[in-house]
């Protein structure tokens, strides 16, 4: 029996642990002999894994959940269940511990069936990734372990309706007093929000407007269940629209000083400093919205016909599809690199920016490309791609819009490029 069978069968846990090293062993084979590009075999089953989670259980409702805009909690505890979920959680929390490169082999299945849950799942993630790179162990324990124990979700609180871009912006204050800290103040756009049982926080602790950003900001845990906080209705997206975006306000919300993340003033480093491990699964989520365009948009060009043959016989077309596989390969290539970076434990900055803003800009096209080809049934909700170019366009928004990875990635090659001056 393969260790994914086992996992089905038994519930992940123990195999997938099983799993993990095995994966990190082959990874290190393959490094030693140079240039790598095939997937260990354990990679290839915790890929089938989601392949199959993604066409057996999110393609036959995506629809639905995208025209109801419920939550689809049912596909989130049945992906908890089989561990597609949390697949960070280091082991000693009782989680998986994947690599980077690993999540995002699952994000790109589960964006193929619909990126709005790879939102939802990703948005957890990305929650809990300021306790995975700075939260004492205890910390950890306690957050994270509540997400393996049971199947419930994270959310990262940091933008406002005043800040986004410009984290530096963020005004939600919170002011020590005695062992607490009192946080008063508004987040805007927070995936999970209505959804999560606790978030991670960005706010300002330093009130003097001169304190540089580095220094004026501290990160914290805070449970959902805390009174004066409330998470605002559900806001009504272009797409994606099963994932849950909300805003949240702050009355006066107490929180002990233990839910500090490595101490006041670290929250802005922190906060920023996830993107490195969470943007190259987005651009693997991107990749799997244009993968789909790309099948989608073949299959319907091989049965429709005009003008006596099908439509992929007209050169516009197939040119169009040729087009879609360059980017799809490429941005595959990007989140692959941008992921084995990190997972080699080098900063990964500038590949996940070019990941993450390649990726995305891919996704728009293959989406668009896909409706053209579909033609005026393109246009209609009866067909899978008028959803998928919807769909695509939060990728050029969020976790720093396109704009912004630009500038990431101009600075660190201009910083390069003085250092060889
Ligand atoms: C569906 C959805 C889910 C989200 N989920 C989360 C979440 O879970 N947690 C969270 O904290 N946030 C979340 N966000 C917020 C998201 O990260 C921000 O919307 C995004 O960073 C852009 O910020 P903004 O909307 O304030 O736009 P602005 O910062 O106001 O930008 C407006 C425009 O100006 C451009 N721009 C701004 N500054 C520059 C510059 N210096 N140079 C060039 N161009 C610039 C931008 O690229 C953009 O085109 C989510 C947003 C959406 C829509």
């Amino acid at each position: 029996m393969t260790l994914t069978s086992q996992f089905i069968k038994r519930g992940l846990r123990p195999s997938l642990r099983a799993f993990t090293s095995v994966s990190h062993l082959e990874a290190t084979e393959g490094r030693q002999n140079g240039m790598w590009f095939a997937l260990s075999d354990t990679q290839r089953e915790l890929q089938d894994l989601a392949r199959k989670f993604s066409r057996e259980e999110i393609m036959p409702k995506a629809a639905e959940y995208d025209r109801t805009m419920e939550y689809p909690w049912d596909i989130v505890k049945k992906a908890w269940e089989i561990g597609l979920l949390n697949p960070h959680i280091p082991q000693h929390c009782g989680g998986l511990g994947l690599t980077c490169f690993d999540d995002c082999l699952i994000t790109e299945e589960i964006a193929y069936g619909c990126s709005a849950l790879a939102t939802a799942f990703e948005a957890s993630s990305l929650g809990q990734m300021p306790l995975i790179i700075a939260g004492s162990k205890e910390q950890q324990k306690k957050f994270l372990g509540r997400l393996v124990e049971q199947p419930l979700v994270a959310a990262y609180g940091v933008t406002e309706p005043g800040a986004g871009s410009d984290v530096s912006g963020v005004r939600t204050r919170a002011e020590k007093k005695g062992d607490e800290y009192i946080i008063n103040g508004q987040k805007m756009w927070i995936t999970n929000a209505g959804k999560a049982t606790w978030y991670f926080v960005l706010a300002r602790t330093n009130p003097d407007p001169k304190c540089p950003a580095s220094k004026a900001f501290t990160g914290f845990v805070v449970d959902r269940d805390t009174p004066g906080l409330t998470p605002g209705r559900k806001e009504i997206n272009m797409g994606q629209r099963c994932s849950d975006t909300r805003g949240i306000t702050f009355e006066d919300v107490r929180v002990p000083k233990e839910n500090v993340l490595l101490g006041e003033g670290a929250g802005f480093k922190i906060a920023m400093g996830v993107f490195d491990k969470t943007r190259p699964p987005v651009a693997a989520g991107a990749c799997g919205l244009a993968q789909r365009a790309l099948d989608e948009a073949t299959k319907y060009a091989l049965e429709r016909k005009t003008f006596g043959v099908p439509i992929a016989n007209h050169q516009a077309v197939s040119f169009m599809l040729a087009d879609m596989a360059i980017g799809i390969e490429t941005s595959r290539l990007a989140w692959m690199r941008a992921a084995w970076e990190i997972d080699q434990g080098r900063r990964n900055t500038y590949h996940a920016s070019v990941a993450k803003a390649h990726a995305s800009d891919v996704a728009n096209r293959c989406a668009s490309d896909a409706v053209q080809i579909f033609g005026g049934a393109g246009f209609n909700s009866e067909y899978p791609v008028e959803k998928l170019m919807r769909d695509a366009k939060i990728y050029q928004i969020y976790e720093g819009t396109n704009q912004i990875q630009r500038l990431v990635i101009s600075r660190e090659l201009i910083e390069k490029a003085k250092q060889k001056a």
